[in-house]
């Protein structure tokens, strides 16, 4: 069977080679698409990605949609899953807990990313407590689960934050427009928030009109300047980022206003010296009790309220839910995929 893999920290080595057939206990999954991002494009440019333990290639993939190939474990054959990427260290209290997400060691393994093969094959065998079913009424949809998962801890860690004092947060901005910010905006207007919506784009790209087909307000950044959403829009009570610049991710602090809370998603491993003003650190988020924290991975939990919120979206919105997997192609078509600027592409392994 094929699989799409590449040789950890060497560039331009993903290719589609033949992988063994899975072994082992577990639940027999036929993989159905798998969606990339900018973590599967720093793998594929040698930047990022740890190999299995003695091996030298990764077989790539984290963003997992696929079938149940028999009966078995609490599954019937054909039922839809997705499965959760990291998986605990085993030894710290964290990962005893359940919470990978939170691992205290970074020992922890990734699927696809960090020392375990990932989704990007035909066949795979998947430990049954890391599958999450998916309804059959979300269908090809529940690829973007991963994303979905990320955005749903970011919400509901920011919330936790806030909720640590009397707080109604009301006017939230989300920072980027890619699948993480994308299901953000779409997540926090199911809640009913207003959503300020802020990426690159231009008002009329299929970014912009999908942002504002769920109410949001689309702002591009090439017309207001991130450092000025502040003093042209007021000040925010939540801040999603999901663009992966530090210099914006600093400024997330500048935009909040009293008692607000910004989570940080994105990630920038560029060596810089970053600025602020020194009134923000000194006084406003001190006078003001502001919060910015970083959030990465997802707690299963996270994992099956983003199943529930991706159909209600689906519900919702059907349109716009299918509009975000703008490119389905081939796994031979990976180059693609990776080169992709829309909000989602995906690898198509079968039907
Ligand atoms: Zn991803
Ligand atoms: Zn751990």
């Amino acid at each position: 069977m094929l699989g799409l893999i590449t040789t950890a920290g060497r560039r331009e080595s993903t290719r589609i080679e033949e992988v063994p057939e899975p072994t082992g206990q577990g639940v027999l999954l036929r993989t159905i698409e798998v969606g990339v991002c900018g973590t599967d494009r720093e793998i594929a440019e040698g930047i990022f990605g740890v190999a299995p333990a003695g091996a030298n290639d990764l077989i790539i993939g984290h963003e997992f949609l696929g079938r149940v190939e028999r009966d078995g474990f609490g599954f019937s054959a054909g039922d839809l899953v997705t499965a959760t990427v990291r998986r605990s260290c085993g030894r710290c209290f964290a990962c005893g807990e359940g919470s990978p997400d939170a691992c205290d060691s970074g020992d922890y393994v990734e699927r696809g990313i960090t020392a375990l093969d990932g989704f990007a094959r035909e066949l795979l065998i998947e430990d049954p407590a890391q599958l999450i079913r998916v309804p059959a009424s979300l269908g090809r949809l529940g690829v973007l689960a991963e994303p979905a998962s990320v955005s749903a801890r970011a919400i509901r860690h920011a919330l936790a934050v806030g909720g640590r004092q009397p707080w109604i947060p009301t006017r939230t901005l989300v920072l980027g427009a890619g699948a993480i910010g994308m299901l953000a905006t779409y997540m926090l207007r199911l809640a009913g928030h207003e959503v300020w919506a802020v990426s690159r784009s231009a008002p009329e790209s299929l970014k912009g009109r999908l942002v504002a087909a769920s109410g949001a307000h689309y702002v591009s950044s090439a017309q207001v300047p991130i450092a000025e959403l502040r003093d042209q829009l007021g000040g925010f009570d939540l801040v999603i980022e999901s663009v992966g610049d530090a210099q914006i991710m600093l400024a997330v602090l500048g935009l909040l206003r009293r008692n607000g809370v910004g989570c940080l998603l994105g990630l920038d491993a560029r060596p810089q010296q970053l600025t602020l003003p020194g009134h923000v650190v000194g006084i406003d988020a001190v006078l003001e009790n502001r919060v910015l924290f970083g959030s990465v991975n997802a707690h299963l939990d996270d994992w099956r309220t983003a199943v529930v919120r991706l159909d209600e979206i689906r519900q919702r919105w059907p349109e716009a839910l299918e509009a975000m997997v703008g490119l389905r192609v081939p796994p031979e078509r990976f180059s693609e995929a990776f080169e992709y600027g829309g909000v989602k592409a995906t690898l198509c392994f079968s039907d």
